[in-house]
Formats: structure tokens, sequence, C-alpha cells
């Protein structure tokens, strides 16, 4: 552990900018989520220009993170945005986006979630058969995507492979000929075809093995527009290992040589679109919180914080790693010697763990825990399970400056709906 530096990430950052870890808890309440800015807007970069082909775009997957601030960032850099539900369509267009930057990939929807969608032009991905029906008796002469299911899937933790023969998603592949039927029903046009087989992968193969039947399946459609390709690009959790970042230059230019050649057989320059949603927010967030006791029970110690897993799920629905760093009122953090912690919340279950048995720098009541990595999936499965009050979201500016980009739920925000 001779390199072991706990504040690696956000120092090389400059993540805080001009501020700090305990001037922002001073000044917006613990715990708090800090969005930084610069990172954001990296990440959008990389995403925007991975692929060397005119027709590329990145749909930015909203459910990640919602943050109206951040779409409208986002946006700025040019992205397009996937939607799951209506509410999501409902914050993308509070943001800005237009109906035609925006896709709504659908499961098992009502047709009154349809209806919202095709009302404001927004194309739709439909999951099933039984879907495509309904889809075809509403809007009859329409526009839509189908999602396929290419019978392979991956990711890094059971919940979030989303493709192979084991889940609930797409329609299988050996279901074109009806698919086509119920096109020719209801004079629906088939627009586009997506997939996504899963969240967080680090290498690009299985990825690129995963394009071969969905653009297998595109040939046997005359006239497609676009080709959605799908999410789950990984990020590096274990940055204090120095964990490799996801390796973009070599993915892009394998996507772009597959592009290049599969366009030229269909012989049409189609719209290829991808959906990552993680890549764009998980480093540019971290979420703060403040330790309020320190004790040992049976020989394990436990630091409590007011970090419950209202506020980040990851930890414990995935068994996710986040990266801990410990600040100390602006003095500086010995490394020195190193203990083994688990860092706990504030709600009443024992499940509710942020960091397993981590080797942490010694930490005292007042101490602050930083979360890393907290943007994405963060805020958008928070809750107020135990009543707690959400974060309030605070986002460091390129210029260094701070500002509050989501109030903290109040107590009353708690009893709003009884209000009948
Ligand atoms: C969740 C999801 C994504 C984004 O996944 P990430 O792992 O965050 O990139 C993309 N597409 C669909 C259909 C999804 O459900």
């Amino acid at each position: 552990m001779g390199s072991y530096m706990n504040n690696y990430f956000t120092v090389q950052t400059g993540f805080y900018g001009n501020t700090s870890p305990d001037r922002l808890l001073e000044q917006f309440g613990s715990p708090l989520y800090v969005y930084n800015e610069n990172i954001l807007r990296k990440r959008c970069r990389e995403m925007a220009n991975l692929v060397p082909y005119a027709n590329f775009k990145a749909n930015y997957s909203v459910k990640a993170n919602s943050n109206l601030e951040l779409l409208k960032i986002v946006r700025s850099e040019g992205l397009h945005a996937d939607a799951m539900s209506p509410g999501e369509i409902f914050v993308l267009m509070k943001a800005g986006f237009k109906p035609e930057e925006i896709f709504y990939v659908s499961n098992n929807v009502s047709a009154g979630e349809m209806k919202f969608a095709i009302e404001r032009g927004i194309i739709t991905s439909i999951d099933s058969l039984s879907q495509l029906e309904l889809y075809g008796r509403i809007n009859p002469g329409g526009k839509v995507a189908v999602r396929f299911n290419p019978g392979v899937g991956a990711g890094h933790h059971e919940k979030v492979i989303t493709g192979g023969k084991k889940t609930k998603f797409g329609v299988n592949l050996d279901l074109v000929d009806e698919v086509k039927r119920i096109l020719k029903k209801y004079n629906l046009k088939l627009a586009g075809i997506n997939q996504h087989i899963g969240s967080l992968f680090m290498e690009g193969d299985p990825y690129i093995e995963g394009l071969k039947s969905i653009l297998s399946v595109a040939e046997k459609f005359d006239d497609i527009e676009f080709l959605d390709f799908g999410g789950g690009f990984g990020i590096p959790y274990r940055k204090q290992e120095r964990q490799p970042r996801l390796d973009l230059d070599t993915l892009g230019k394998k996507l772009g040589d597959i592009i290049s050649s599969w366009v030229k057989k269909y012989e049409k320059e189609v719209i290829i679109k991808i959906e990552p949603g993680r890549y764009i927010v998980a480093e540019c967030g971290v979420l703060l919180g403040t330790v309020y006791a320190v004790k040992k029970n049976y020989g394990d110690t436990y630091v409590g914080t007011d970090l419950g897993f209202n506020t980040l799920m990851r930890p414990v629905m995935y068994d996710a790693h986040h990266e801990i760093e410990v600040y100390k009122n602006g003095k500086p953090v010995s490394t020195e010697v190193l203990e083994k912690v688990n860092i706990v919340g504030n709600i009443c279950e024992s499940g509710d763990i942020i960091a397993k048995e981590r080797l942490l720098p010694k930490i005292e009541e007042g101490d602050i825990i930083g979360v890393m990595d907290a943007g994405a999936y963060g805020y958008s499965m928070a809750s107020n399970y135990n009543n707690r009050l959400r974060p309030a979201e605070v986002l460091v500016r390129s210029n260094g400056e701070v500002s509050l980009i989501r109030r903290r739920d109040t107590l009353e925000d708690l009893v709003r709906n009884f209000d009948l």
C-alpha cells in the first residue's frame, strides 16, 4: 500500500473547487450530494465522440440521475436522452430536451403511458409482442421501435443483466416474423431496433459480441432509421487500487469498424445510438456524510454516519463497492496507520452498511465521509425510508463556485400527499 492516498480522487480532480467538504456541509447540511461540472462534461464528451461515424449519437439514460441542472449540462454537450417512464419524459422536457431528442424505452406499460409519448411525438421502443399489439391498436400507422433480446447478457450483478435467456426484457430473436406480421396488421413503420444487455462492463468485447445479433436482426427489416446498441459502459469503482478505465479508444475503433462495414452492406447510413447512464454521471458525484459514533461490537469497528441506504442503495442492493474518503475539518488525514472498519448508516436495519471491512485512516466523531462515484443511481434511487429527508444536491461549477441545484426535503414534504 505504498502509494495509498485516501483522498486521491478528489485531490487529483480538484473535485471541490473553491470550497471543501466541511464548508459544504456547514452551508448545505449533511448528508449532501456534490457534483462536479468539469467531470460531467468530460464524460459526456467521451461518449459523444466514442465512435468516428457521422450518424453516431449518445443518448444519456436519465434513470441514472435526473437532476434538472445536470440534464441541462448533458444537453448542452449535445447528447440526446433515453427515458424509461412518463415521469422521465416529463423531467427531460422540463430540462429543455425536444421530443425528437428523447427515446422512450418502455417495458410493460399501460395504454395511457404509451399515449403520453405518442401525443408528444416521442418514439417508443416496445418490449413484447403483446405490447406491440397494444401500440398498433392505439397508434395505427405510427412509427415504433422494437427491443430485441439477443439471448446473451452481461453485467456486474444478476439484477442488472438485462439481456439473455433468463431476463424479462426484449423480444426473442426467433419472433421476427411475428413482429413483421403485427407491424403490417397496424401499418406501423419500424423506425429502429434497440437492445441493452446489461450494466457495468469493463471490457468492450462482450458488448461488441452482443451487437452481432442486433445487426443480423436489423438486416431482416428494410429501411431502418436507427439502431440502438444500449448502455452499460462501466466505470472504475476501485479507484484507490488504480483500477484501469474502460479502454474507449479500442472500443470506439472496433465499433467504428463494425458500423462502417455494416452500413455498407445495408446500403444506408443509419443512425447508431448508445445509451450510457452510469458512465456519464457516476464519477461526477460524491455523497458526503458525517460521523456521529464510532464503536466496537464484539471486535468489529462500526463507524456510524448519516449515510443510510436511503441515500445510496447500491451497496445493499448490488453488494456494490464505493470508495471512501475521510476528511477531518480541513486538516490533513494521516494514512500511516490504517484501521479496518465498517461504515454504516442510521437506518433501522442491520443490512444498512455502506462500506464493509475497509482499511481506512483513523476515523473519529465529527469527521466527514465522502462516498465516491455516487452520481449514478445515488439520488435517483434515494428514498424517504424511515421518514428520512433526502439530501440536497449541489454543483461545483467549472469556475470553482458552488450552487444549490436541489433543496433538501423538508418535514412538510413527508406529509404533502395527505393534503386531500
Ligand atoms: C439502465 C439502462 C441503461 C443505462 O445503463 P448504464 O449501466 O447506467 O449505462 C441504458 N439502457 C436501458 C434500456 C436501461 O434500462
